[in-house]
């Protein structure tokens, strides 16, 4: 049985949640893993589309080492064919702690009153973006809990200070937004701000199970938080992110919802998610939750691998939540962006005390596993012969849907996503990398430059490059 999205009239009144448990739970049954059929589904994806629930669930139920092998293999034969070598980049800043939601399995909740809540300052902010600015940061998302005072013109206001914040050559350029659901008239207020992507998680797609979760506050509305980006989109923000906190329930059943939500949104607006995200529950202050639905580091793998197969156009973001071990791993098989030189405490970039400094939990939302600077991941990236890029370029272009675009254009990649990594990355080796990093770079740089196709984009792109050495900056395809 192969689900048909249907379309919805939506307003700022409750509809009717496109999410039906038991159907999810059906197919999920009733799809058995035979290796000619997995066989022809990664085939299917690799041919740029995208599966339906059915052929999902038939990945989530392929359990030989045989198949999961086969089904990491054509996630990472996907990657390296579509997106190639390049990753961007971002910082996550936290605006603010406060929350009168209880979520009970996040340090912010309102019960925990070990949790010091603390919402920065527009001046805490500043010198916040501008530290951020000193490493090399182009790219942030912003984050607040759900709380009164994080109103649509609040976070208008922080995002606006976050663009205006400038130092030497320093600048964000592209502010994206985690914050909790809005009404259109809200979506509307932070749309005019500039934001790039609006990120809204469901925690966990299962109606039931998400009750158990949020016991109390606004949040205990899992069809108002389901229908958030309608709301969005209704708003003309088609930027959208989704994401399941794993760990709340049966992984494969979040894996279904994640692509159920994606072809109601394909369905109803034509454009499908920016961006996917899968947080696993991380140790957060005064935690206790029961680990029976907790995802291991192997059937993890597999919840990225079938996702990319899933929805091949999409972004996929893995934060330091997890392990350097882990991220390694796991960008082959199609993550395209990672957080670097993160730190979850309230106002803790512009503080000068060293990375390795240990977490304190009642300061943060949870414990991240990957404390490694901005510049190390860029230099570990390097390694392994990935390209750190931090371009803006399609969204300041009106380049809307760019994932989709990188996809779906023959050579987009080519023509655009690579130079303006490399013009990027050079940049951050013109003003923020130490030598060996700009010397590991500059031999990167020059075999992408030997290794391209079109002399015309070549030309332009050491033209650029050369502008960049003389001092100017911002420049893209
Ligand atoms: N307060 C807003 C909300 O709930 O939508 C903004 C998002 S919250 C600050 C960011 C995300 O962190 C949540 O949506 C959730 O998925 C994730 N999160 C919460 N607690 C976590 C934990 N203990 N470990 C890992 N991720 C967690
Ligand atoms: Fe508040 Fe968001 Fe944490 Fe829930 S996940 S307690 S809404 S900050």
């Amino acid at each position: 049985m192969i689900f048909k999205p249907e379309k919805y009239s939506i307003t700022d009144e409750p509809i009717k949640p496109f999410i039906d448990a038991s159907e999810i739970e059906n197919i999920l049954f009733t799809s058995k893993a035979d290796k000619i059929q997995v066989r022809d589904i990664i085939q299917k994806s690799l041919s740029k589309k995208r599966l339906s629930l059915y052929e999902t669930a038939v990945l989530l139920n392929a359990e030989t080492p045989e198949l999961i092998e086969e089904i990491k293999d054509g996630a990472r034969t996907l990657k390296n064919n579509i997106y190639g070598n390049r990753i961007v980049l971002f910082a996550p800043l936290y605006i603010g702690n406060k929350c009168s939601n209880n979520c009970t399995y996040c340090g912010f909740r309102s019960s925990n009153i070990h949790s010091e809540r603390k919402t920065l300052t527009d001046t805490e902010i500043i010198h916040e973006v501008e530290a951020l600015e000193d490493n090399g940061q182009k790219r942030l998302i912003l984050v607040y809990g759900e709380h009164a005072q994080y109103n649509p013109e609040y976070i208008a206001h922080t995002v606006r200070l976050c663009y205006n914040t400038k130092k030497g050559t320093g600048e964000i350029r592209r502010v994206n937004i985690n914050a909790a659901p809005l009404d259109i008239a809200g979506f509307k207020t932070v749309k005019e701000a500039g934001i790039g992507t609006f990120q809204i998680f469901q925690e966990t797609y299962h109606p039931e199970i998400y009750k158990t979760y949020h016991l109390r506050g606004k949040k205990a509305d899992y069809t108002y938080r389901l229908t958030a980006l309608d709301r969005a989109q209704d708003a003309g923000l088609d930027d959208v992110g989704i994401g399941a906190l794993f760990g709340l329930y049966n992984w494969k059943f979040e894996v279904l919802g994640l692509v159920r939500h994606t072809n109601h949104l394909e369905a109803c607006y034509n454009v499908g998610p920016h961006t996917i995200s899968f947080p696993r529950i991380k140790d957060a202050s005064m935690l206790s939750l029961k680990d029976k639905y907790f995802v291991n580091d192997n059937d993890f793998a597999r919840v990225i691998a079938i996702l990319r197969l899933a929805v091949p156009y999409t972004g996929m973001i893995l934060t330091a939540r997890e392990s350097k071990e882990i991220r390694d791993e796991l960008l082959q098989y199609g993550v395209s962006q990672i957080d670097g030189g993160t730190k979850l405490e309230l106002g803790s970039y512009a503080r000068t005390e060293s990375a390795n400094e240990q977490q304190d939990l009642n300061k943060g939302q949870f414990r991240i596993n990957d404390n490694r600077s901005l510049n190390e991941i860029i230099d570990e990236l390097l390694d392994q012969q990935m390209l750190p890029s931090f371009c803006t370029a399609c969204y300041r272009l009106g380049r809307t849907g760019e994932h989709f675009m990188e996809f779906s254009v023959p050579g987009f990649i080519k023509r655009f996503c690579t130079p303006n990594a490399m013009l990027t990355l050079t940049e951050y080796l013109m003003d923020y990398a130490p030598q060996k990093t700009a010397e590991k770079a500059w031999t990167l740089i020059n075999k992408q430059l030997d290794a391209m196709v079109n002399d015309s984009v070549r030309a332009q792109l050491i033209s650029k490059m050369e502008k960049i050495k003389e001092g100017k900056r911002d420049l893209y395809f």
